[in-house]
């Protein structure tokens, strides 16, 4: 008998598996491919991969001669590159492989499907088995939505598809401006292809204040990617030349040639052949419905990251994963979920936490706000990355910092040293004593909540109101 049995090793599954093994608990954890999940194979590490590989192949061609360096011929061999991101898979999933060793988590290769609160069937090929245990955790992740119209071929890929492309697409239409079409337009518009981003929304990056949106769709638009709102993609047909998408956007319909069309249009909880219907309820976007610490229906069942509501971030299944277990162990470990920081992995990085200004009005919150451009940071116009601000909010009654939005050089890492502070409660007042290092680009932060409160020393502070 288990303590627990996880189906699932992403990166909600694993960190579950590990943290239950620290407490002493007897856990298996199943799943159907390689340790890992889409995060560390398909998703979060061969993306950043390529992008970090992309990004210099671009600096190279069009930044460094600003800084004196001429390089006469760069070659770009896309083949080493792939290799490289693979070898850089393999390194971090035999780590996990390792960690499950050390830690005593038994990996169970096979298909888990639940027979009732208490059993999991595995079926690996021909073979079953049947594990009894006494909490089960489902963390089986998300796989990307498909439009009926429009079928994965070798001209229209998903995001996992567009990891792979042996040649650097010519022309390339990406239907869908969220995340994964920003970062996957960068990696491939910086080595060349020519991109079109489709996006049914008229709003860009909506969760953004309009501020720093508009910023980071300029500079995007700055970057060769030709971003089209409102663009409603209707259908897509294969042809002699690659294929022919059509959008509509308003009252017209029009059409475009290109070579390959990546699907980045969203994602969907993987639920299927999981559970008897009658097993566990699901919310209305069919996401498995849970409480406030990831426990479903059945006091003993629970689910954890892309399968319950909330963002679709790895960071925030982990974290879910640690709660569950130590739950398990009758620890009282909570989330904070107002505390989830986001990044788009682009270049530069955008990074936000928190509710933005229109959410603050919407709920009433009487709240202060602070900016600073990173054209005003010394440390970001050396290193000629001075694209971008700092925005943060406080409320204007406690004190407290309720949000924070970063378009800039290293932004996620920004962003954290903020979270900390709001995490621990910190006020805004206190958090402008702490001394950051001269010329750093968190400097930024720092003024930018000095500007909160007036007293931000390289930026022209707000006019007092007499
Ligand atoms: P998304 O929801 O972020 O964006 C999808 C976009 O596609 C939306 O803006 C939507 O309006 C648009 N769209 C939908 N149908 C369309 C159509 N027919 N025509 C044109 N546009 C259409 O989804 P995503 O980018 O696919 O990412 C999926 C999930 O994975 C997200 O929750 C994301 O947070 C997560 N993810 C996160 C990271 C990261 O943290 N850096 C990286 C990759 C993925």
């Amino acid at each position: 008998m288990y303590d627990i049995v996880i189906l699932g090793s992403g990166p909600g599954g694993y960190v579950a598996a590990i943290r239950a093994a620290q407490l002493g608990l007897k856990v298996a954890c199943v799943d159907k491919s390689s340790i890992g999940g889409t995060c560390l194979n398909i998703g979060c590490i061969p993306s950043k991969s390529l992008l970090d590989s992309s990004l210099k192949h671009h600096q190279l061609l069009n930044e460094f001669d600003s800084h004196g360096i001429q390089a006469r011929e760069v070659n770009l061999d896309l083949s080493i590159m792939m290799q490289r991101k693979e070898e850089v898979v393999s390194q971090l999933t035999a780590g996990v492989e390792a960690l499950f060793k050390s830690n005593k988590v038994e990996f169970i290769k096979g298909i888990g499907k639940l027979v009732s609160n208490s059993q999991v069937e595995i079926q690996n090929d021909d073979a079953k088995e049947v594990l009894e245990t006494k909490n089960i955790i489902i963390a089986t992740g998300s796989s990307p939505i498909q439009l009926n119209n429009i079928k994965l071929s070798t001209h229209v890929v998903d995001s996992e598809g567009a990891l792979k492309f042996e040649e650097v697409p010519k022309t390339l239409v990406i239907i869908g401006a969220g995340v994964i079409g920003l970062e996957l337009g960068s990696v491939w518009a910086r080595l060349g292809s020519e991109v079109v981003i489709l996006e049914a929304q008229d709003d860009f990056l909506p969760m953004l204040d309009k501020r720093i949106s508009r910023q980071v769709l300029k500079e995007f638009q700055n970057q060769g990617l030709d971003i089209r709102l409102g663009s409603n993609v209707l259908e897509a047909e294969e042809d002699q030349e690659g294929i022919k998408v059509t959008y509509s956007d308003g009252d017209k319909e029009t059409s475009l040639h290109t070579e390959k069309i990546i699907l980045a249009v969203g994602r969907k909880p993987n639920l299927d052949n999981l559970f008897d219907d009658t097993l566990l309820n699901l919310n209305n976007q069919g996401f498995i419905d849970v409480n406030e610490f990831c426990q479903t229906s059945i006091d003993n069942i629970w689910a954890i990251g892309d399968v319950v509501r909330g963002p679709m971030l790895a960071h925030k299944a982990s974290e879910e994963g640690v709660m569950v277990t130590e739950r398990i162990a009758d620890n009282d470990v909570r989330l904070n979920y107002d505390h989830v920081p986001n990044v788009i992995y682009t270049h530069p990085e955008v990074a936000w936490v928190g509710l933005n200004e229109s959410k603050l009005k919407e709920q009433n919150i009487d709240f202060k706000s602070g900016s600073f451009p990173f054209l005003a940071s010394g440390r970001a116009l050396a290193s000629g990355e001075s694209v971008g601000s700092v925005f943060i909010t406080a409320d204007n009654e406690t004190d407290k910092i309720l949000g924070i939005q970063v378009f800039g050089p290293s932004a996620a890492e920004i962003l954290q040293q903020g979270l900390i502070a709001m995490d621990q409660g910190v006020t805004s007042e206190d958090f402008g004593k702490t001394i950051f290092s001269h010329p750093t680009v968190s400097e930024a932060l720092h003024e930018a909540t000095l500007a909160m409160n007036n007293k931000a020393i390289h930026i022209q502070n707000r006019k007092k109101k007499t």
